[in-house]
Parts: C-alpha cells; structure tokens; sequence
C-alpha cells in the first residue's frame, strides 16, 4: 500500500451552521505541509464577527439539540464513528500532511483511537440513568443531567483529529452544541470531519472556526454567549484563557503541558530478555509523534547500578529509529509539525549543551534527501544531565528526553516529583512493593506501570499541578459537559 498527501481544495472555509463560508473580512492564511513545506491550502483568518457567527448558530440549535433523547444522539455518534472508519485511510493520510506524524501512527493510533472514542460516548450514554429516590413518602427526589448549551473547544497541532474527538464526542454525547477552534498549524482534519459527518447533525450543532489563538481563539474564549471553554494547549495560554472565560464566571477544563519522568528500577535487568526488551521500547518512546507528546516520557530515571548497561541499550534503540518520508510505511518518526516548533526544539537542544548537559546521541537537525529536505526533522536526542537544568524542567515538546541516574527509591520520587508538572508518568520494575507504591506517589494524573502511551477512551486522563485540572475520557468526562439538576416533587 502506498500513500501520499491528498489532493485539497484550493481554500476552506469556516463551517458555521451547516455550511462552509468565507471569512466575514476575507483575509486567509497558508496552511503548509511540514513534510515538504509544501501549501496544503488556505484557510480563514477569522476575527470577532466569525466568531460570532459561530457562536450565534450555536446557540439558536441548542435548545433542540440539547432536548433529542439519548437513543438520537447516540445513534448520531455511532454514525460518526462509522464514517471516520470508512475513510480512515483518507483521514490518516490527511492528518500526516498535515502534522508531519508517521503514516504508521495515524493508521494505527490516531484514527482507530478517535473511532473509538465517538463509539464509546455513543455507548456510555445509553447505559446512564439519571435516579430517583422518595425523600419522604410525599416527595420523590429525581436528579437529571441537563447539558451546559454552548461549549468553545480549543485545541492544539500534535494529534489534531484525536484531540478533536477528545472534546467532540462527550459535548456532543452530553447534549450540547460546539464551536471548536483547531490550532493554525493543523486546520485541515477538522475541516474534513465537518465536510464527512456535518449533515448527520442538525445545522449549528457544530461549528469550526479557523484562524490563530489572539485574534480566534481569544473571542471564543472570551464570550459571553458561550457556557463553558474547554481547552487543549500550553500551560500559558491555559492561564490566559482562565482569564477570559473567569470574567462571564465560565467553567473551564484545562489539558496543559507535562514534563513526564519515566523511571527504570535495578529489578527489570534481573528478568527475562523480552522484559528488558519491553522496557528499552519504553524509554525510547520519548521519540513517539516525534516527541510533540503531551505525556511525552521525557525526563528519563535510571537506577544509578544499571545506568551503563541499561543506557546503551536505550542508545542503540534510538539510533535505530528510522527518520523518513512521513508516507512510508516503515518509517518510524516523521517531521516535527511546525518551522517554528523545529526551532523552538534545536534552541533547547542548544540551551542543554550550554548548560553542559552531555550529548549522548543526536543533537542537531536531521537532513533529508529531495523534497524532504524542505521539511522539519530533527534527529531523537538523548542529554545526561541533572534535573536543575532547563531541559529537564521546561516542556521542549520534541524528540528530546533527559537522562539522570538515581540511587534509591525515595531519591527516583524526589527527582519524579520535582517539576511545576503533573500530567503522566512511567515506572518499570518487577518488585511488588514498588509496583503499587511508587505510582502512587507520584504526583500526576496517569502513571503507566511497566507500559506506557496507551490511552483507551475508558481510562480517565488529565494532569496535576500546572498540568491542568478536568479530566478527558471515561463516562466522567460527560460530567464537565453538563449540570445536574435535582427536582423534589411533592405530591
Ligand atoms: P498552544 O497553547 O500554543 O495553542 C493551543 C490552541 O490555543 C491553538 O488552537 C491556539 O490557536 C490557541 N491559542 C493560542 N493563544 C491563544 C489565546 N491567546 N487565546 C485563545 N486561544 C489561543 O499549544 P500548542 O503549541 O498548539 O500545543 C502544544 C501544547 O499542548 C503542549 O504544551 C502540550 O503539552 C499541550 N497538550 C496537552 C494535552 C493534554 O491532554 N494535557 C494534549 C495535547 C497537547
């Protein structure tokens, strides 16, 4: 099977209640590949009065959309999840144009893990009931689950469908209508779900505003005619959209940043060859989606007695990583989704080497033959250092991990727990007591145990700290997306 990018229209438009229309002031901007750094196509710069337009569709279809039952809706979401698996390869594609991601990931993660997140709200939904229960035998107490109305859904460029289907499927599920503003860098997936799914929901149900975060996002965020925003992004701009939604008294989920430690105890060396194998996939997978990650392992912990052995392994695993065509089946780390992310990432590449971390492997900016050599790849990278420097502190959001070593257990939680960040983390080991004790005491929202990067639509998932708070998947995700109303009924 052989894939490329797809062919696009020339520009795209928002789409707001039903329809894909042209900017209010016409103004569009590139949207490139960074692949090849090829033009994908153009996209709506979109201002205030889109925003309002959006917004104001949004709110004349919620009243019916938020009063269809749950078998409606549900039916709607399992068609969605349908027709994204009828085009997955399309979507795949689509998506690897668009971020620079292997083909092998958005094949095999990205898309099957956004299916299913539609067909697990669609499911959950079914199987909730709101209750019922006698106060006294005069009054019946009935609580039901109303959705919240308009919900603002901001997202960033590193999974863009996933993240999309992340907030999409549980509003929908709850009963409310969207406006959603996909990052700059990647507005393309969003444009096709709207173009494949859009006429299975009323008009105005969803909306998709395009355009950049201070002149699009911020009015989003910022309306008073929204009732809630839900955000994916950086840790600073979280602050600044708790800003504008605390002025209408809005409620917020906030999926931010994380510096995730992964750490690997003395026990996996003393077990068989296939554990260690195991673990070594582990610590290599700093380079997964080349490193744009939320969860990203990218503070590696070793034992200080297995360092050496362990670490040349880690090594040679990364180097035989293969760097390549995005479209290629076999390869395995594609192109970093931006110009501006690629430079962001060789300037922290740079920062550890003068603070005097040691370069283990890679290191610089990986040169591709042909077209390719337009594109954004940069080769996996391993630092030694300490956990004081700026790499290890500060989210570089590439195929960056920093190593230390560690001498026991209660230094490995010291080191884990010393960050502003809380969204993941690994532990590796074969000890019983360390198996339960140390993720528990680590301080984030998911701790993967000898495993790591799963992230099924039942597990719920979201950070600690400056990682965020809200959580996304499992049933409790409908909860950020509605009210509870109790009624005590005399009679
Ligand atoms: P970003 O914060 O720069 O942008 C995210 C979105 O916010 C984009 O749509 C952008 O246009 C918009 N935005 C930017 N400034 C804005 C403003 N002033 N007002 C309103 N909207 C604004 O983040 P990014 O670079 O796209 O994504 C990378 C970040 O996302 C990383 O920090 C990563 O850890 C985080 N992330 C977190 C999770 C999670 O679940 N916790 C998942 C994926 C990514």
């Amino acid at each position: 099977m052989s894939y490329s990018k797809p062919k696009f229209q020339e520009k795209y438009g928002n789409y707001i209640n039903g329809a894909f229309i042209a900017p209010v002031d016409g103004e569009y901007f590139d949207n490139h590949s960074p692949v090849d750094n090829s033009l994908i196509a153009k996209f709506p710069r979109s201002k205030d009065a889109d925003v309002k337009n959006a917004i104001a569709a949004a709110n004349a279809a919620k009243e019916e959309w938020g009063n269809t039952s749950v078998a409606e809706r549900s039916a709607i979401l399992q068609k969605i999840a349908d027709i994204l698996e009828e085009h997955l390869e399309y979507f795949a594609q689509i998506e690897t144009s668009d971020n620079g991601k292997a083909i092998r990931e958005t094949l095999n993660a990205d898309l099957p893990l956004a299916v299913d997140h539609f067909r697990y709200f669609a499911s959950v939904i079914r199987a909730e009931e709101g209750s019922a229960s006698e106060l006294n035998k005069n009054t019946l107490s009935l609580i039901i689950q109303e959705p919240l109305g308009v919900v603002a859904q901001i997202i960033p460029w590193n999974f863009p469908l996933l993240m999309m289907a992340w907030k999409v499927a549980p509003a929908l599920a709850a009963g409310n209508c969207i406006v959603l503003k996909p990052a700059e860098q990647t507005p393309v997936s969003a444009t096709i779900f709207a173009e494949k799914v859009g006429h299975l929901l009323p008009k105005g149900v969803f909306n998709v505003i395009h355009g950049f975060g201070p002149e699009a996002g911020k009015p989003l965020a910022s309306s008073p005619n929204v009732d809630k925003v839900a955000f994916t992004g950086e840790t600073t701009t979280g602050q600044l959209i708790m800003q504008y939604a605390s002025k209408n008294l809005h409620p917020v989920t906030m999926e931010l940043g994380g510096k995730s430690p992964n750490v690997f105890f003395n026990s996996i060396m003393d077990h068989d060859d296939e554990f260690l194998d195991k673990c070594i996939e582990g610590a290599v997978l700093f380079a997964l989606n080349q490193g744009e990650v939320c969860t990203c392992p990218s503070r590696l912990l070793i034992q200080e007695d297995i360092y050496e052995a362990f670490i040349e392994k880690v090594i040679a695993r990364t180097e035989a990583i293969k760097m390549g065509d995005p479209f290629s089946p076999d390869t395995m780390m594609g192109a970093q989704a931006s110009n501006d992310q690629y430079e962001k990432i060789l300037s922290y590449i740079n920062i550890g080497k003068e603070e005097g971390a040691e370069v283990l492997t890679g290191g610089e900016a990986a040169k591709l033959d042909g077209d390719l050599g337009n594109g954004f790849y940069i080769k996996p990278t391993i630092l030694k250092g300490h956990n004081k420097m700026r790499v290890f502190q500060e989210e570089i959001f590439g195929p960056v991990v920093s190593v230390c070593t560690f001498k026991d257990e209660a230094e490995a939680l010291e080191i884990a727990n010393d960050t502003l960040y809380g969204l993941g983390a690994g532990v590796w080991t074969r000890d019983a007591h360390q198996l339960y004790q140390i993720p528990r005491a680590i301080k984030a929202g998911r701790v993967w145990v000898n495993c790591y990067h799963d992230y099924p639509a039942h597990a719920p998932f979201g950070g600690y700290k400056k990682s965020g708070f809200g959580r996304e998947n499992h049933l409790m995700m409908l909860n950020h997306y509605r009210q509870a109303k109790n009624m005590l009924i005399s009679y």
